[in-house]
């Protein structure tokens, strides 16, 4: 691992005066750039050849650097390149799917706004599982063994399949019947299949609450929620019964955009605690723990309980919506401040008084 003095030392030599907040132009990176202009920063992105047209277009980096594979800017090169102009990274999805965890965690030596140490939690279901349940979140029930299956359930794969090949199962005997079809049609490999989760289904509402823990303030806040439309699942209740019934097709969870979603209001006081003791359990695992943007991912049920399938150890997609802010930021904040923003300004304000090591690594 990359310690946080060996980071420290490359801040060190920047430039205060000219720091360039830079990002892989990918999945949230508009917002980010965006954001850091405003709050007064130079701005990179760092674009795979032929993906720079969206950075250009909507004017947000003043620089764009390009790459062949991500993966560059863990050579010597890239870094020497990143670390002359000052950047400090904003790592998101993108960062973590293409350069992978383990590398950021210890090969890729630019200052990170966030903790480089618990990006590995996303890709580690069962961590993933024990930091949620020690901070009294509930999760859906998980089956180890197939032939355990007693009711409706969800089975996923890990990794960048990114919902694709997902499939749901009433019993064993279904279970074997679906799998040995997916395999038939290549859709998973055995490879998968062992690597699979069975988890209980949750029938609800996905919400997806993006939160920002401000290291400076020692506050956790709550930034924005959104809901996700997902192909084909969320197609499929165009379909009458009868027709989805007559013509069997496969769902798929690919998510394809975001939509901003507020919740009840009387939901807000579960919302704070679970972000609270999200960040509490982290600094005991993960030292120095979560630090800016994270993301609980639920379904809420008719009981009004969340029932959460997934954290996000930075910020998610699920802001986009908001890039002039969300009706939760405007209450902090006023208009217009997005994630990537408020990102920005949490790195200003630590510049500015001396605590970068409160959110740097
Ligand atoms: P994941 O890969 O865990 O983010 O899941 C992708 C999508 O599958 C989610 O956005 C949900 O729509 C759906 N999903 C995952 N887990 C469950 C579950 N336990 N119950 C119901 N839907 C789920």
């Amino acid at each position: 691992m990359i310690l946080q003095e060996e980071i420290l030392e490359v801040l060190e030599d920047y430039d205060r005066k000219k720091i360039t907040v830079a990002t892989v132009g990918s999945h949230s990176a508009l917002q980010i750039l965006k954001g850091a202009r405003e709050e007064g920063f130079g701005t990179l992105a760092i674009c795979k050849l032929g993906k720079e047209v969206v950075y250009q277009r909507f004017r947000t980096a003043d620089e764009i650097l390009i790459v062949e594979d991500y993966k560059e800017m863990l050579g010597e090169k890239v870094l020497k390149k990143l670390q002359e102009k000052n950047c400090i990274l904003v790592p998101h999805g993108s960062l973590i799917a293409y350069v992978g965890a383990e590398n950021i965690e210890n090969k890729l030596k630019l200052p990170i706004i966030g903790n480089r140490g618990i990006f590995r939690y996303e890709a580690d279901r069962s961590a993933e599982r024990r930091w949620l349940e020690e901070a009294k979140i509930k999760m859906p029930k998980e089956t180890k063994n197939p032939e355990e299956i007693s009711s409706l359930s969800i089975v996923k794969f890990p990794g960048a399949k990114g919902g694709r090949g997902y499939f749901l199962v009433n019993s064993y005997g279904e279970f074997v019947k679906k799998s040995r079809e997916m395999l038939r049609k290549k859709r998973i490999t055995e490879e998968d299949l062992k690597k699979a989760t069975i988890q209980e289904y949750v029938p609800g509402v996905n919400i997806y609450i993006s939160y920002f823990y401000s290291p400076l303030k020692n506050e956790v806040e709550l930034f924005g929620m959104d809901s996700r439309y997902e192909a084909n699942i969320d197609g499929l209740t165009r379909i009458p019964a009868v027709d989805q019934a007559n013509s069997y097709i496969e769902p798929s969870y690919v998510v394809v955009g975001n939509a901003p979603m507020v919740a009840r209001e009387s939901l807000l006081g579960e919302v704070f605690r679970m972000g609270d003791s999200i960040v509490n359990v982290s600094k005991k695992i993960a030292p120095p723990g979560m630090l800016g943007a994270f993301c609980l991912e639920t379904m809420v049920t008719h009981k009004l309980e969340f029932i959460a399938f997934e954290i996000s150890t930075r910020i998610v997609a699920g802001t986009n919506p908001f890039t002039a802010g969300s009706p939760y930021s405007y209450l902090l904040y006023g208009d217009n401040m997005s994630m990537g923003r408020r990102i920005a300004l949490e790195l200003k304000n630590a510049l500015k008084e001396g605590k970068e090591d409160l959110l740097i690594t």
